[in-house]
Parts: structure tokens; sequence; C-alpha cells
């Protein structure tokens, strides 16, 4: 580990965005001018422009004692990714704003960056401006993510209809214990800093949490086989709350099959840990990152041999609700406790 400390005072603001510029290489052919002008001038193409943001605040979003600055880096850019691969379109640009105190040195800016360009560099984003700036206690993140897409080829929340399948992309569940280990590590470490963290055999789990990927994967399967979902979302906050908001927008209702609902088998090992059920990690954990969709009926034969989608249910009217089919063929209505930072 480096452990060379240089003081963010000693380069200055605009040292620091220098600093940072001189990493930086512009690749797509709809960024015109990126860093160093007063504003980053982009090219559109005729195509519509897709814009989403997201504010990172240490200590609601993310807890610098178990977080590495370049896993933050990376997760602060791939979660941005994963919004416009929820409108079934590829990001193509990222502005990134920090605010940061004394604490902080040069090199721990290096790594956040490190993990940002990395993040860039894997899913072919051009980094195009932002804004850096003190803060007087902790870290704050605001990323922009910036895409492009033909009208035709965007997919909303709202386009679900009557009969339609429900799909998921990977596994769910995950992100969230990997969560609650790092966070029982944690509350272990405060009391006994003597005992070494216990996180062996879990590597999937961790890696779910700290280094998510947006599945931008998923996006161009699906248009390579010819289909465009009727509508979509990424799953942030747990399946229940994010199929809620499906058939909310869609105003029609749903039926998930449990048996069906692919829960990572890392993560379904230890819900007994955590007193939950591998069914409730995965439905109101968050932070994984998928896919959930829904296709007309007339694509299952092709949605049903992709690898890494699993039907999970059908949509129907919006008076039936929105509900799991147990076993015994019994409905029990799916309510969100998904993660809200208000709570
Ligand atoms: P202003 O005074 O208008 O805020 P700045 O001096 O902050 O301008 O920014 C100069 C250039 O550097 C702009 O192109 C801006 O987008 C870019 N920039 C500033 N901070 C960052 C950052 N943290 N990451 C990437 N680009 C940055
Ligand atoms: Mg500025």
């Amino acid at each position: 580990m480096n452990m060379k400390r240089t003081e963010i005072s000693e380069l200055g603001e605009f040292g620091l965005i220098e600093h940072l510029a001189k990493k930086i290489t512009i690749n797509s052919p709809h960024t015109l001018i990126g860093i160093g002008d007063d504003a980053a001038v982009l090219d559109a193409r005729g195509k519509k422009i897709l814009v989403s943001t997201d504010l990172l605040v240490e200590g609601v979003h993310f807890d610098l004692t178990y977080t590495p600055l370049k896993h933050l880096g990376y997760k602060a850019a791939v979660v941005n990714f994963s919004d416009m691969a929820a409108m079934n379109v590829l990001p193509v640009q990222i502005t990134v704003s920090i605010a940061i105190s004394s604490r902080f040195s040069l090199e721990a800016v290096d790594a956040f960056y490190e993990g940002i360009l990395l993040a860039c560099g894997r899913y072919n984003v051009d980094l195009v401006g932002g804004d850096t700036t003190s803060s007087t206690s902790g870290m704050m993140i605001s990323v922009t993510v910036i895409g492009y897409a033909e009208e035709a080829d965007i997919v909303y929340r709202s386009g679900a209809k009557e009969d339609d399948l429900v799909c998921v992309s990977g596994d769910l569940g995950a992100a969230y214990a990997g969560l609650l280990l790092l966070e029982r590590e944690k509350t272990v470490f405060e009391a006994h800093p003597e005992i070494q963290p216990d996180l062996d055999g879990h590597d999937y789990v961790l890696e779910r949490q700290l280094k998510p990927e947006a599945r931008t994967d998923v996006v161009l399967v699906l248009k390579e086989k010819g289909i465009k979902p009727t509508s979509m979302m990424d799953i942030s906050d747990g399946l229940a709350s994010e199929i809620l908001h499906i058939c909310k927008e869609s105003k029609v209702g749903a039926l998930l099959y449990p048996e069906k609902i692919p829960v990572d088998p890392q993560a379904a090992g230890l819900a007994d840990t955590f007193k939950m059920t591998p069914l409730t990690l995965a439905l109101n954990g968050g932070e994984d990152y998928e896919l959930l969709f829904t296709i007309s009926q007339k694509d299952y034969e092709i949605v049903k041999d992709i690898e890494g989608i699993s039907i999970i249910g059908h949509i129907c009217d919006e008076a039936s609700g929105v509900h799991l089919v147990s076993s015994d063929s019994s409905l029990l209505p799916i309510t969100a406790q998904g993660w809200d930072s208000f709570k």
C-alpha cells in the first residue's frame, strides 16, 4: 500500500482538477469537448438525450471504514450506468462532482478516480466534467450520466401490459448479504479491535456489495435477439419495491412465483445468520443492480433460452394487486420495504 500523503491544499482546487484531467481521455463521437472549458460540448447526433443523477453522502450511502475508495469510485460510476441500462440505453458520458474534507489526501482522491476511470474504461464512457469543492465533514459524490437513443428504443417503467412475463437478470440478494456481513464485522471490530474480520468464503456477496456491475450486457443481448422489453427498471432498492414501481407506473398488477426468483446461493446460505429468509434478502435487500423487465408473451420462446435471465411471474390487471404465489397457491401481498435514506 502507498503510504505517501500529499495534502490537497498543496495543489489547490485548480491544481487538483488539472491533476485529474491529465488522466482522462475522450473516446466517444458524442463528446466534442470534455474537461477544460466552462461546459462540456456534447453531440446528440440526432438522438434523444437521457440524463440521470445520483448523490452519495458519506455515512448515509457509504461507509469508508470498509469501503476502499477505488471501489467507491467504481460503484459511484456503475450505479449511474445502471440507470441508463434500466432505460434500455448505454451510458456514454458522466460528470463527477466531489466534496472532500482535509481528511482526504491526494492519494485518496487518486484512488477514488482510479475506480471511476476503471469503470469508464470498461463501459466505454467518457468523463466530461464535474465540480470539485471542499466540505467541512465527510465526502459527497454526485455523478450525472448521459446516454443517447432513438425514441423507439427507450424502455419506460410504464409499459407493462396484462399477460406480459416478468423477468429478472442475474441473481438477487447478494449485495445486501454483503452489506450485512460488512456491518457485522464493523460492529465486532469496534467492540474488539483485536479480532480479525471474518470474511472468508464470502467473496461473491462482498464483491456484489463493494463492486457491482451494470447490466449493459443484458441490454445488448436483448437488442441482438430483437427483443424490446415492454417495461424495465434496475433493482437498486430490492425486487419488491421495484415490481411495485413498475406496476404502479404501468397501472397493472403482478403475480410472482417465489421458487422462480433467482436468489444467489451464497446469500441464501447467509440468510439464517441474519435471521432472514433467502427470499426476503432478494425481495427487500437491494443494490443488486440487476434488471427487472417485462416482455410480451410472444417473446417467451426466445427469452426462456437466454442464459442468466429468469422468468419469475406475469402481469395481471391492476385490481388484482401485486402478489407472491406460494406453493399452496395462496397469495401473499408484496409490500415495499426497500431502502429509504429518509427512514
Ligand atoms: P467552474 O469554476 O465553472 O466550476 P471549474 O474550475 O470547477 O469550473 O472546472 C473547470 C473544468 O474542470 C470544467 O470543465 C469542469 O467540468 C472540470 N472539473 C472540475 N472538477 C472536476 C472533477 N471533479 N472531475 C472532472 N472534471 C472536473
Ligand atoms: Mg467548479
